[in-house]
């Protein structure tokens, strides 16, 4: 509604008496001002400006060598700037909101979530450390919508979030074979997909390609890493913002520790465990690379299907603090419940097709208890590496 020429001169009247200092410095309790530099001096490091910025500056260098003389300059008070009137949000979002840095750089918007969060944790814990008593509370944020425009901005949030290769979704795949040209072959004919050795990875892995998108890669089991008789089975991983911490969440939540976190190559650090209701699966904490990206649409949901679905849930929510947004948790029937494992269900145009061509290999294809439901039918390779398909790849 405009406002009336009346009500503008009653705001101008309201503001008359305000006074232009920031609120936590005009009060009795307020920091009494620093001398001024009235001489000519000397130090080691000389930091200009005394709002978040440079006090910040000044306060890590102090405490990285504590022995420079630092020396912080302010042409007026401390904070008397945007660093005193702002309004109080802290985020650990870089990119002001994760909607807007995922439309940004989405292929950097997993570090730059995980950078984030560090700096976001390091700051309260400066707080701590130093006695900071500036009322701050990691109160958590909710988005409410009250228009139709706001509910479109919240649901893309959500989608935004939870979408495979997001952190705390599965991010990869890794197709572990004793036969890879055999691998190969199978899911070239069955799904389309496109198998090509990386030159560029560290250890030269074979990547599976969807449409144009990398989707996962393929190791051979016969390589002297894995203890012979290894069955083959394919190793799905869950990004992880700190892995040591999750790995210590996971254990104490009840999971089995098979692997311990190590350094990849240069490509993060990965652990590998086995959750209560017996799936196991893989903590990755990746280096911005190759992970699932929301774009690849052949990859659609994640799949446990388990005799106590709800334990499983329960389980995963204690070790990441959130529970997958692309994963489901299922009651198993019949035989599925005696190896309970994730899968992946993956998009594919026509199901019937695919399931064809894999019976033209000599291949079953098993279906669950509703063949029509999202990755109701099941078909597997020759050595037993096996994915749900449901119509679709949007
Ligand atoms: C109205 C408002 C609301 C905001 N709300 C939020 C929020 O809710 N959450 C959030 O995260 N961020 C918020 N911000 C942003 C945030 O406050 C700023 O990004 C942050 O305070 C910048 O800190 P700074 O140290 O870089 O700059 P400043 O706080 O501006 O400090 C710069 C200092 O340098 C001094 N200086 C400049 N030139 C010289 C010189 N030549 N010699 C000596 N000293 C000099 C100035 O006097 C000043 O004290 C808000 C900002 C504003 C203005």
């Amino acid at each position: 509604m405009p406002r009336t020429q009346q009500q503008r001169l009653d705001h101008r009247a309201r503001l008359s008496r305000a006074a232009p200092t920031a609120y936590w410095l005009d009060r009795p309790d307020g920091p009494p001002a620093e001398p001024r530099l009235t001489q000519d001096t000397s130090c080691d490091l000389a930091v200009v400006g005394g709002g978040y910025t440079g006090l910040w500056t000044a306060l890590l260098t102090k405490r990285r060598h504590p022995r420079l003389d630092v020396l912080l300059v302010e042409k007026k008070t401390c904070g008397h700037a945007a660093s005193g009137r702002n309004g109080g949000f802290c985020s650990p979002s870089l990119t002001h909101g994760l909607a807007n840095g995922a439309e940004r750089w989405p292929d950097d918007i997993g570090l730059l979530q995980r950078l984030g969060t560090q700096n976001f944790n390091a700051f309260q814990d400066d707080l701590a450390t130093h006695g900071i008593d500036c009322g701050f509370t990691r109160s958590g944020k909710i988005t409410v919508a009250a228009t139709p425009w706001q509910a479109d901005a919240a649901r893309s949030i959500q989608l935004t979030t939870s979408h495979l290769g997001a952190l705390n979704e599965f991010c990869w795949m890794d197709l572990k074979t004793h036969d890879v040209p055999g691998t190969a072959a199978f899911f070239s004919t069955v799904l389309g997909w496109r198998f090509a050795v990386d030159e560029d990875d560290w250890r030269r892995a074979t990547k599976i390609f969807a449409a144009g998108h990398q989707i996962g890669s393929v190791s051979d089991l016969s390589a002297p890493v894995y203890p012979p008789g290894t069955p083959a089975h394919i190793a799905y991983y869950l990004a992880v913002d700190d892995i040591d911490a999750r790995t210590e969440a996971a254990t104490a939540a009840g999971a089995q520790l098979v692997l311990a976190p190590f350094d990849a190559g240069d490509q993060g650090r990965i652990a590998t465990l086995i959750d209560p209701v017996g799936a196991v699966f893989s903590l990755w904490q990746t280096q911005p690379f190759n992970r699932w990206l929301p774009t690849a649409s052949a990859l659609q949901r994640m799949i446990l299907a388990c005799p106590s679905p709800e334990q499983a849930r329960r389980f995963y929510q204690a070790m990441l603090g959130t529970v997958p947004g692309c994963a489901d948790f299922v009651l198993a029937s019949g035989a599925e419940g005696c190896v309970p494992r994730w899968e992946l269900v993956v998009g594919v145009e026509d199901p019937n097709a695919a399931a064809t061509r894999a019976r033209g290999l000599g291949q079953e294809v098993s279906y669950g208890p509703d063949r029509t439901a999202p990755g109701g039918q099941r078909l597997s390779s020759p050595d037993g590496l096996t994915f749900r398909i449901r119509a679709g790849t949007a």
